[in-house]
């Protein structure tokens, strides 16, 4: 019988990248797609190959996990052999309650390293970054949450072909009753081709120029490792600009780290990157073991001359 695998999300680029992750996955598995609160990544959905399509229309302000009772009913109605939720902040606490509502297991922000008859086999950072470690589910539905960009994105296509099915959720225990917006970062660094990363080696907030200008000739980005936002209370950058197990994770041709020791914690973030510089004067910064490029030196020299040699090159 063909499996049935399960793709969830509040948004459609992520939705598209899990039903592309379950054909690189080489499975035939029938995909139903479930777009949480939007419209459009139903139909996002729809154009990526998902074979049957559920838009779950929420409540004005609802929060996205007010869908998992209805959710968790239609995936006991439908069958699945495999749960994928998307690892947003919402949705690693959706994953949560479906498992729970499904006395389902539940891998969190994992990979999938084998998928065979009957098991799944899944591997995680845990203890901070210290360790993997490596889980199979052997019975129940697996539920594993996805990092974003864990596969890659496939073009994007709106389409309303399956019919969506529109589903009306029960406003749930929760009602919002008034929202706040916080300081967040602007800069798209889930997609951004080159980002340009500093630690705690960078001693003033005035410095940032210096980091930005390069970014730009290079038509990146910038970022910081967690210290760096945190220490600064956030003055320096908005707290969802740190790379990190506990902060963003990115997958940038060129990811420059400047300044920082390259902890476990902070690689966790950025180890997909194609190719890695490490600017540090210490030679015994950890930074350099995970570099295809170190350059060894302080980087209020260091950064100077790159960018002046850029715009001389340019
Ligand atoms: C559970 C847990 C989760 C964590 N999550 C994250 C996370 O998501 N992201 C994250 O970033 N961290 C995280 N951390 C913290 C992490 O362990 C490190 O403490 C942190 O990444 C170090 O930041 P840093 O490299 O900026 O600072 P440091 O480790 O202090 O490194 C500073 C570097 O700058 C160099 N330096 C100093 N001056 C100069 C100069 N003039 N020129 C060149 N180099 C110079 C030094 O040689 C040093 O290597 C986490 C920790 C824990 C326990």
């Amino acid at each position: 019988m063909q499996k049935k695998f399960w793709v969830i999300s509040e948004q459609g680029e992520l939705l598209a990248e899990m039903i592309n992750g379950v054909k690189l996955l080489g499975s035939d598995a029938a995909v139903i797609a479930a777009a949480l609160g939007c419209e459009r990544a139903a139909k996002i959905a729809a154009g990526a190959g998902a074979g049957k399509i559920y838009y779950f229309k929420l409540n004005e302000g609802a929060p996205v996990e007010a869908a998992y009772t209805r959710l968790a009913q239609l995936i006991k109605d439908e069958g699945a052999d495999l749960v994928l939720v998307a690892a947003t902040r919402r949705g690693k606490t959706l994953a949560a309650l479906l498992a729970a509502e499904l006395d389902a297991g539940l891998a969190s922000e994992a990979k999938i390293e084998e998928f065979g008859d009957g098991s799944v086999k899944t591997s995680r950072f845990v203890y901070g970054g210290l360790a993997i470690s490596t889980d199979t589910f052997v019975s129940g539905i697996p539920i594993v949450s996805i990092p974003p960009r864990t596969w890659e994105r496939p073009a994007l296509v709106e389409t309303e072909s399956p019919a969506i099915t529109e589903i009306a959720c029960d406003p749930g225990r929760v009602r919002v009753v008034g929202q706040k917006s916080r300081e967040s970062s602007t800069v798209n660094l889930e997609e951004a081709e080159v980002v340009v990363t500093i630690g705690r080696g960078v001693k003033n907030r005035e410095d940032l120029a210096m980091f930005e200008e390069l970014a730009g000739l290079l038509g990146g980005v910038t970022a910081c490792t967690r210290p760096v936002a945190e220490e600064e209370g956030y003055r320096w950058f908005p707290e969802d600009s740190y790379i990190g197990i506990s902060g963003r994770a990115v997958k940038p041709k060129l990811y420059i780290s400047i300044g920082s020791s390259g902890q476990i914690q902070h690689l966790a973030g950025c180890r997909d990157a194609k190719v890695l510089v490490g600017i540090d004067k210490n030679e015994d910064a950890p930074i350099f073991e995970s570099s295809d490029y170190g350059i060894v030196g302080d980087l209020y020299q260091v950064v100077p001359e790159l960018i002046k040699q850029i715009k001389a090159a340019k």
